[in-house]
């Protein structure tokens, strides 16, 4: 019996960190939790801090934090509790950690992701706005770090899955040919393009296969969930934009696919769960259970495949021109949509505008740099500065 991994998980209160505790406590003899993190939230926290007994809990803010940890120890629990940023870096970098899963939402998981891959770490990558803000920067900290990079997001898993194990992020040397996202189309597939002008934030979040948290849900209604996938497969697997392709496939059964030059093409199939992408990554190259319901293809019955729309779904096709266009041109994307999208939410700006204000970010914004970390950090607050003037011309109150 190996000793247990001691894993952080950051964004422990959202989706992705329920399914990930999830899929933890049905392995204690593998798993130990050596730190748990969330913005807000504080009674999530205490709750997830009394059932998995981590080291660390580290909330956004200090009054938070205080509170938490009166709470902790008037449970009889030794959880040390922490604030801030600075924290979140500790936690991902600790000497004692094995595994972080990076599950925190947008480009404020940037630092302590990148703080896990600098520290060698087996990085779970959910947090995909971080490849996306910083690709470049991002893949060399892993390296130097050496780092092993596994990604959670089910449709990199899938492509994962299949490649071949020494695959070295270049498809020629692999004989792969192309590389296939799957992408269900979201709650507003099918709706006439005109009613989408009218869609509430509630419409927006209603995702027909999966259950996630509010900006990925608005993101897979616009589809710039996809288009920001493109961009992660770019830097994960080493293919340019025009060897990913986007597929529709509304059943969410086939999570992904390779298509090799000899004509073969490799799918991975499952049931959409979480848990399926979380527990290969926990355990690779082993295989555990996690608790996901076995596919039932009797069930399913049909598999049906759909090219995108790119006027409908414009968001799409300004992912593949930040891809294209290269430089900066992806973290301004990143920073427009996660302003739009908040915009969205907070019922300030119409779903039809959220790609118009990425749209004039892009057009806007100039002589950005993504070379080192503090490039990214001002270009990602300038992007975020621009995008919000362009919300505000459109502000609906
Ligand atoms: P969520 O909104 O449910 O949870 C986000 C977590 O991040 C929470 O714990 C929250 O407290 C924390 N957080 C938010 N803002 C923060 C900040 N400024 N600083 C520190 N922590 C902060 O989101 P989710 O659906 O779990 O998604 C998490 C990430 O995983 C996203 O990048 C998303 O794109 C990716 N992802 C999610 C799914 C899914 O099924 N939910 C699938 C693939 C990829
Ligand atoms: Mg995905």
């Amino acid at each position: 019996m190996t000793t247990p991994q001691a894993l952080t998980v950051l964004g422990a209160t959202g989706s992705i960190g329920a399914s990930t505790l999830d899929v933890v406590a049905r392995h204690p003899e593998r798993f130990t939790v050596f730190a748990l993190t969330a913005q807000r939230q504080g009674e999530r926290l205490l709750e997830l801090c009394l059932r998995h007994r981590p080291r660390f809990a580290v909330l956004g803010e200090a009054d938070a934090a205080v509170a938490l940890a009166r709470a902790l120890r008037a449970a009889g629990s030794s959880t040390e509790v922490l604030s801030g940023p600075a924290a979140l870096v500790e936690v991902a970098s600790h000497p004692e950690v094995d595994a972080v899963m990076a599950a925190i939402v947008g480009a404020a998981g940037l630092l302590p992701t990148l703080a896990a891959a600098r520290a060698g770490k087996k990085v779970l990558l959910a947090n995909k706005e971080s490849l996306v803000l910083a690709g470049p920067l991002f893949m060399d900290a892993v390296r130097e770090g050496g780092a092993q990079l596994l990604p959670i997001d089910s449709e990199h898993n899938a492509v994962f899955q299949a490649l071949p194990a020494d695959y070295g992020r270049e498809p020629d040397r692999a004989g792969v040919r192309r590389i296939m996202l799957t992408a269900s189309g979201g709650p507003f597939r099918e709706t006439p393009v005109e009613a989408l002008e009218a869609v509430s934030p509630d419409q927006a979040c209603a995702h027909p296969n999966w259950v996630m948290g509010r900006k990925i849900s608005v993101d897979s209604a616009t589809m710039m969930n996809k288009g920001l996938e493109v961009i992660e497969a770019h830097w994960l697997f080493g293919a340019p934009a025009e060897r990913i392709d986007v597929v529709i496939h509304p059943q969410s059964v086939i999570h992904s696919m390779v298509e090799y030059v000899d004509g073969s093409v490799v799918a991975q199939l499952g049931n959409p769960d979480m848990r399926t992408p979380i527990a290969h990554a926990l355990a690779y190259p082993e295989r555990i259970e996690a608790g996901v319901r076995s596919l039932d293809l009797f069930e399913v019955a049909r598999l049906t495949f759909e090219r995108p729309d790119f006027d409908r779904f414009p968001c799409l096709a300004l992912a593949y021109r930040a891809l294209r266009e290269g430089g900066a041109a992806a973290a301004v994307l990143n920073a427009a949509n996660e302003e739009a999208v908040a915009a969205f939410l907070a019922g300030q700006l119409g779903f039809r505008r959220i790609h118009e204000v990425i749209d004039a970010a892009l057009e806007r914004a100039a002589g950005l740099s993504v070379e080192s970390v503090d490039a990214v950090i001002a270009s990602d607050a300038e992007a975020r500065a621009i995008a919000r003037r362009e919300i505000h011309k459109r502000q609906t109150s």
